[in-house]
C-alpha cells in the first residue's frame, strides 16, 4: 500500500462548517487528490490537556466546544466509528506515557474540516491531545513516532492555525492580515518548504511577532505533529495560504 500524507489545516473560524467558501473548497479538493484512509487519526487544537490522552471508543460523539455561535453549528454532527485497534498501536509508538481518555469527543477542529474532506462521515476518526506542557521538540517527536501509520492506512491530520490569535480578531478584516500575521506565516511557510523544521521548533526567537501570532501554542503545535510525520522527501503542497480576520492565518500543508 502506498504511503498517507500527513496533513496540516488551518481552521479558522468553526462557521467555516457549515460555509461554502475558497477555504472549505480547498479542503475538499485536498480530500478529492489524495487516496481514501482506512482511518484519520486528529491531533486537534481544541484537545488541549496536561499529558497526552488518545480517544478510543468505539463510537465518539460529536462534541460543539464552542460558544456563542449560531444554532445550526450546534446541530452539526460528525457521527462516524472511532478505532480502538489504532488507538492501541498509537499508544504503543508513543514513547512517552499516554493515557486512553473518552472524557472529550470529536471536536470542532476536527469535525468543522471533515464535514467537507469526508461529508459521508465512513472514516473511522480518534483524536490525541495535545499536551499543554510538553515543549515544541516533544510535539515533534510525538509526529515522528506516529509516522509508520502512514504505511498502515492513516492520515496523520493536524488541525489549528499557523496564525491565531483570538484576542487581536478584527471583523472587518475579511481575507486580510495583520503585516506580523503574514511576516509569522511566511516564516514558517519558508521554513516548511526548506524543511528547516529547527528553525520552526525555535520560532519564539523570532520575539514580537511571534508572541503577537502565538499567543498560546495550542493552535499552533497540531501543526508541529504533521511536520515530525513527514518525511524529507516528501512533496509538500500548500493550500489556503492567507490570512483572515486579521489575526488568523488560513495555511494549509499536505505532505505527501
Ligand atoms: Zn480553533
Amino acid at each position: 500500500m502506498s504511503k498517507m500524507p500527513a496533513l496540516f489545516v488551518g481552521h479558522g473560524s468553526p462557521m467555516n462548517a457549515i460555509e461554502d467558501n475558497m477555504y472549505t473548497r480547498a479542503w475538499k479538493t485536498i480530500a478529492e487528490r489524495i487516496s481514501k484512509p482506512d482511518v484519520i487519526l486528529s491531533v486537534s487544537a481544541h484537545w488541549f490537556t496536561r499529558g497526552t490522552f488518545i480517544m478510543n471508543e468505539e463510537n465518539p460523539r460529536t462534541i460543539h466546544d464552542m460558544y456563542g455561535f449560531p444554532e445550526e453549528l450546534y446541530e452539526v454532527t460528525y457521527n462516524t466509528a472511532g478505532s480502538p485497534a489504532t488507538a492501541k498501536v498509537t499508544q504503543n509508538l508513543i514513547s512517552r506515557d499516554t493515557q486512553f481518555d473518552n472524557s472529550w469527543g470529536i471536536d470542532h477542529g476536527t469535525w468543522s474540516v471533515l464535514v467537507h474532506m469526508y461529508p459521508n462521515r465512513d472514516i473511522p476518526v480518534f483524536q490525541i491531545s495535545v499536551d499543554a506542557n510538553a515543549s515544541p521538540g516533544e510535539h515533534y517527536k510525538i509526529g515522528r513516532e506516529l509516522r509508520s501509520l502512514r504505511e498502515q492506512g492513516a492520515l496523520i491530520f493536524g488541525s489549528g492555525n499557523v496564525v491565531h490569535n483570538l484576542r487581536l480578531v478584527d471583523w472587518n478584516k475579511a481575507h486580510k492580515g495583520f503585516d506580523w500575521a503574514y511576516e509569522f506565516d511566511e516564516y514558517i511557510y519558508k521554513n516548511i518548504i526548506g524543511k528547516n523544521h529547527d528553525k520552526i521548533l525555535n520560532f519564539d526567537k523570532l520575539g514580537n511577532i511571534a508572541r503577537l501570532a502565538v499567543p498560546t501554542p495550542d493552535h499552533f503545535y497540531p501543526l508541529l505533529y504533521v511536520l515530525g510525520a513527514s518525511y524529507e522527501d516528501d512533496k509538500i503542497s500548500v493550500y489556503n495560504k492567507s490570512c483572515e480576520l486579521g489575526s488568523l492565518s488560513m495555511t494549509a500543508y499536505l505532505c505527501e
